[in-house]
């Protein structure tokens, strides 16, 4: 019989239905293990990930978990979003099923943790020294309970679901589940439900509100700069939504520079990170073919 460890209990969990998304859970899980994370690293896919894409994934994370897609099929609130693709994240919702771990954190496939990596001698963002950014893991967030989050930058009443602790429970899943058929999403994605699911979460306990440090959201459309001047420096995870995805920006392999067309102060450099953390540990792992059908 193995004994498990301590540190099996707990685990990082993130989510790729597709190709394009597995790239940005590599790097994830590739930004993890550059701060030395101790917990394991989990991913949820659907058989929308190509073969060859699963053997990269496997080769990384600890436990890969095949499972269908959940799909919301509501069209009408996903349209008032611009967003028709995302009925898809309540894929999401199988996270609670990994019930061998006591406590989860659920990261998006598109956020990354700030780590220095050794390609990238002259990294520096607002005055974050290396030796700081070596030491910045974010596992205290494993201390904290059911479901702390941060709070949305477009609705801070509301959390933004990239990046959630949860404890995972077959009982939980199953309500979820039935929430999700009879009551839906008032986005038509997974943050919606999950906001009208654990909707004490506004006003109920402010221990389950997590520094937006946490998930550090890089709006295109709002950004307070001198707060981002003064705190920048203490940003734990960045996340990418919308359409600042770092795998569809253009990337000049002979500089090696990331050309961002969204703009934003910051967003560059941190698109410029995970690129880093691309070249350095995803791309070798890769077939040119796999590179041009997923980068494009
Ligand atoms: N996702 C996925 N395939 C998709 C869309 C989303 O695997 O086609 C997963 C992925 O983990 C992603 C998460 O669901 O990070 C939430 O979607 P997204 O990050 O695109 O939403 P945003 O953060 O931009 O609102
Ligand atoms: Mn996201």
């Amino acid at each position: 019989m193995r004994v498990l460890n301590w540190k099996d209990h707990n685990a990082w969990v993130t989510l790729a239905t597709n190709d394009s998304y597995s790239l940005g859970a590599l790097v994830l899980a590739h930004s993890l293990k550059t701060v030395k994370t101790v917990h394991k690293l989990a991913i949820l896919i659907t058989p929308g990930v190509t073969a060859p894409m699963k053997q990269q994934i496997e080769a990384v994370f600890d436990e890969v978990k095949v499972v269908d897609v959940l799909d919301s099929r509501d069209q009408t609130h996903l349209a008032l979003m611009c967003r028709p693709e995302l009925g898809v994240t309540f894929t999401k919702l199988h996270c609670w099923t990994f019930t061998n771990y006591d406590k989860c954190v659920f990261l998006d496939a598109d956020t990354l943790t700030l780590a220095n990596v050794g390609a990238l001698e002259t990294f520096c963002i607002w005055g974050r020294s290396k030796e700081f950014e070596v030491l910045q893991n974010c596992d205290e967030l494993f201390e904290r309970e059911e479901l702390s989050a941060a709070p949305d930058p477009g609705w801070p009443d509301c959390f933004n679901s990239g990046v959630f602790v949860y404890k995972p429970s077959q009982d939980t899943f199953g309500q979820l589940l039935e929430f999700a058929r009879t009551r839906g999403s008032f986005d038509g994605g997974d943050q919606g439900l999950l906001n009208m699911f654990f909707k004490e979460w506004s006003n109920t306990d402010i221990s389950k509100h997590l520094s937006f440090t946490y998930n550090v959201v890089w709006s295109s459309t709002y950004s307070y700069l001198p707060a981002l001047k003064q705190f920048g420096q203490n940003m734990k995870i960045v996340h990418f939504i919308a359409s600042s995805k770092p795998w569809l920006q253009s990337f000049n392999t002979e500089t090696r520079l990331v050309t961002s067309t969204h703009g934003g102060s910051g967003l560059q450099e941190l698109l410029q990170l995970w690129w880093d953390l691309f070249c350095h540990h995803v791309h070798p792992g890769l077939s040119t073919e796999m590179i041009e059908s997923r980068l494009s």
